[in-house]
């Protein structure tokens, strides 16, 4: 399915709508109270730019330093280069573990693990992967993938999980939200208690400490990492952040821009597995992979400042598109405005460039960033090398953007343009308003009207205005004398 059909059956789908409708306007107004709420927030940002910069700058001094750190602690760091290094680095790890009895796995949210496709090859291996925080655990279910960075499971509406939950755990139905968490609770227990390998993300690796710091707001990242015998630890390279200051600056703006919240309820900082065997509780065996996966590759590209983005989904939650739509119309596993920059980069621009076409460049996913990240302009960007990677767009563009061209650049050709369009529109128009315009740009009346050219233009009027202030002047000059 293409992608404007994937946009027109999300538009129509009125139950995805009213979830979206009743999600967005909450985190909206709570990520602006937070951040309101924050001292000296624009200085944070800056500061927390900058960190992300110099990070990036030296990428290479810093993953070395954070191995060095991870291993001095008694942990294992892998490098894997694409996708499919990292799911076999994760099977190898599984299955040179002898004494993993359990083929059951417990993850914690992770994007990078979405990226590889790593349940599925998990899965194919034989093994059991349940994800663990809630929303995944809801889509995961449903055999979907997470249409929110966030809050993954957000184009759903409780109706849609009390269906769900009546499924396949056989709960008797019930809108009743503690009891819906309560059975996945249940659920859940049993594989945290179970399960010998816990996978996670990693929101940032510092490269002084080699702490790992997972940001959670269900205490499922703490479950899945310290239960467990064997923690394995997937992070993207672009992670990693110098020191342990550093993530204090970045913590201070992750959780106020994903969800309003000063901070998570769980903030967790792993510094290596399990020190002694009668400490009461982490892995024996800690496993850091280090996915790159096109990274260094976008790192030297007109799209490195993608690379600074902390997943914190804030604008995906302020655009305009995306709230209409939702992540699945996507079909990427980042979707949003930063998806239609991130996915083309480190996917390709002939399968993924369209998506930043899904964008009315209006700025605001840059002003909620809390690194400043300038999307609109990498939109353009990324448009760009979709034309020239796919051979040009449609063929009436080019021509419409030459006569667009020589009217705006002479004075009779505007003025016959304004001419045809107020008739145009004035012929189509019932009450002032066009329901549907012809051609191309019926993509407009598609959700909404479009306005008939008022009878007058506005330098007509305005001229009018002018003269007839002018006579009055001249009328009271004259009654004076
Ligand atoms: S681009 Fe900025 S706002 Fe969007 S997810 Fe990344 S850090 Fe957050």
């Amino acid at each position: 399915m293409s992608f404007s059909s994937r946009i027109t059956t999300a538009l129509a789908d009125s139950n995805l709508q009213v979830a979206l409708d009743g999600n967005f306007e909450r985190s909206r107004t709570q990520r602006m109270n937070a951040m309101a709420a924050l001292p000296n927030a624009d200085l944070v940002r800056d500061r927390a730019r900058a960190i992300r910069i110099e990070a990036l700058s030296r990428l290479d001094t810093y993953l070395l330093q954070l191995e060095a750190a991870v291993q001095a602690r008694g942990g294992v760091v892998h490098w894997a280069a694409t996708a499919a290094d990292a799911n076999r680095i994760v099977l190898e790890i599984v299955q040179r573990k002898g004494d993993v009895t359990s083929p059951l796995v417990a993850k914690s949210k992770s994007m990078v693990s979405e990226e590889i496709g790593l349940n599925a090859a998990l899965e194919k291996a034989g093994l059991r992967v349940v994800e663990t925080d809630l929303g995944e655990y809801i889509v995961q279910l449903r055999g979907e993938r997470p249409s929110h960075i966030v809050a993954t499971a957000i184009h759903l509406r409780r109706s849609d999980v009390a269906t769900l939950f009546e499924k396949h755990l056989g709960l008797p139905r019930t809108d009743d939200i503690p009891t819906l968490t309560a059975a996945a609770r249940k659920a859940l227990r049993e594989v945290f208690v179970k399960a010998d390998i816990g996978i996670s993300g990693v929101n940032f690796g510092v490269a002084e400490s080699g702490t790992l710091c997972l940001v959670t707001n269900e205490g499922n990242g703490r479950l899945c990492t310290t239960l467990p015998k064997v923690h394995i630890a997937l992070m993207g390279i672009e992670r990693v952040v110098p020191t342990l200051a550093d993530l204090e600056i970045m913590l201070r703006v992750l959780a106020r821009s994903a969800t309003g919240q000063k901070i998570t309820g769980y903030t967790n900082l792993l510094t290596g597995p399990r020190r002694r065997r009668d400490e009461p509780d982490g892995p024996d065996e800690l496993h850091l992979i280090l996915v790159d996966n096109g990274r260094s590759r976008v790192l030297g590209s007109e799209l490195a400042e993608s690379l600074l983005c902390i997943r914190c989904g804030a604008c995906l939650n302020i655009c305009p598109v995306y709230r209409e739509i939702g992540g699945h119309a996507y079909d990427a596993v980042y979707p949003g405005p930063i998806g239609a920059v991130v996915a083309p980069a480190l996917g390709g621009f002939t399968e993924f460039g369209e998506l930043a076409g899904a964008s009315s460049l209006c700025g605001a996913c840059q002003e909620v960033c809390p690194v400043r990240i300038d999307i609109p302009t990498m939109l353009l960007k990324v448009r760009s090398a979709h034309v020239e990677e796919t051979g040009g767009d449609a063929a009436w563009l080019g021509p419409a953007m030459k006569l667009w061209s020589f009217a705006m650049r002479s004075l009779p050709g505007y003025r016959l343009s304004l001419w045809l369009g107020r008739l145009g529109t004035r012929l189509l128009a019932r009450n002032g308003w066009v329901r549907r315009l012809p051609g191309p740009p019926g993509g407009w009346t598609q959700s909404r009207d479009f306005p008939a050219l008022a009878r007058k233009s506005f330098r007509a009027r305005f001229v009018e205005r002018q003269t007839t202030d002018d006579r009055r002047q001249t009328m009271d000059d004259k009654r004076k004398t």
